[in-house]
């Protein structure tokens, strides 16, 4: 059964021909009850990214996204369904969470994508993931057991797991620092990154509101804790929201709390929501805050921002659907 499943990707009982035909239902509705159906497939730069629609078993609905790259492929897969993180820039935030997902439905998203990408169904020829990003709908450390589960049967050996490696795993958070220090205690090599979106507390309390319990300085110790733990560059994510946080005084901040750190500082041109007063900031804005940052020396890049016609902002299309 986990041969068929995690090494060979067969979801549907009429695949495991190995097993006489008569016991594969009995199997399949006791081992793998259909736990999430497709709801629909959306494509868009030129067919090179793929966001799927999942409605869970309780009718639940979350999503996640294939993009291929030339040199690979990356999923970006939901830990939740909704976010309880309540992040006022964020279309998945303003709706609330709905509630986690099991480490089962963590992990299908992943099955499907390699079955799927296998299969040739994402136009390219067939290939293999190489990443995987906890960037979807929600936040993976405030659904801890079941994403630690879930990165367990992705990288253990087949035919337990998936066989993938930890280093291709990125796992994010808005900075709930005690499950942090835990993650630093697992010993996995996975990639943390941290989504600050504001250096200082004055403004990090209003757009990203729990810090208002955890500052962003006890943030980044957690976060250099991990990156010590784990031998990892920290990736540090900043939504560029237009004179909300892109001020080059703030990018200097920035550029002074990374410096000398194991660090790689992820600029994001924010997505705009429909109705939304947050948009994305004027290239000259960007320009300077990206050349205040190196200007310390710690590594910086603007984020291609793959998804954007099919509404690529975390939860919009969830919410679309709604
Ligand atoms: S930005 Fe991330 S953490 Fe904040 S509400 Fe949205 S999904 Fe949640």
């Amino acid at each position: 059964m986990s041969t068929h499943y995690f090494a060979r990707y067969a979801h549907d009982p009429a695949e495991w021909t190995d097993i006489p035909a008569a016991s594969r239902e009995k199997l399949a509705g006791e081992l793998l009850p259909d736990l999430m159906s497709v709801v629909r497939h959306i494509s868009c730069d030129d067919d090179t990214t793929r966001k799927t629609l999942w409605r869970l078993h309780d009718g639940t609905l979350v999503e996640s996204v294939l993009m291929r790259y030339p040199d690979r492929v990356t999923m970006c897969i939901s830990s939740q369904a909704g976010c309880g993180m309540n992040c006022p820039f964020c279309a998945t935030g303003q709706a609330g969470l709905d509630r986690n997902l099991s480490t089962a439905e963590i992990v299908h998203q992943i099955v499907d994508g390699m079955r799927a990408l296998r299969d040739g169904e994402v136009p390219g020829g067939p290939a293999r993931l190489s990443n995987i990003v906890f960037m979807g709908m929600g936040e993976p450390l405030a659904n801890y057991k079941r994403v630690v589960g879930a990165i367990r049967r992705l990288t253990d050996p087949e035919p337990d797991g998936l066989g993938l490696s930890q280093r291709g795993i990125t796992v994010s958070t808005v900075g709930l620092v005690p499950a942090m220090l835990r993650f630093a205690d697992e010993g996995f090599k996975c990639r943390l990154a941290v989504s600050l979106h504001a250096p200082d507390d004055e403004l990090r309390d209003t757009l990203v509101p729990v810090n208002t319990r955890w500052k962003v300085r006890e943030v980044l110790d957690a976060a250099w804790e991990y990156a010590e733990k784990s031998g990892r560059r920290i990736s540090i994510e900043y939504a560029l929201i237009r004179d909300i946080n892109d001020q080059a005084w703030r990018g200097d901040l920035l550029g002074r709390l990374l410096k000398g750190k194991r660090v790689h500082v992820n600029l994001i041109p924010l997505n705009p929501t429909p109705g939304s007063k947050w948009t994305a900031s004027r290239p000259e804005d960007e320009k300077a805050f990206v050349e205040a940052i190196a200007r310390h020396g710690v590594p910086v890049t603007v984020r291609d921002t793959r998804g954007q016609e099919i509404d690529g902002a975390c939860g919009q299309l969830a919410a679309a659907e709604r």
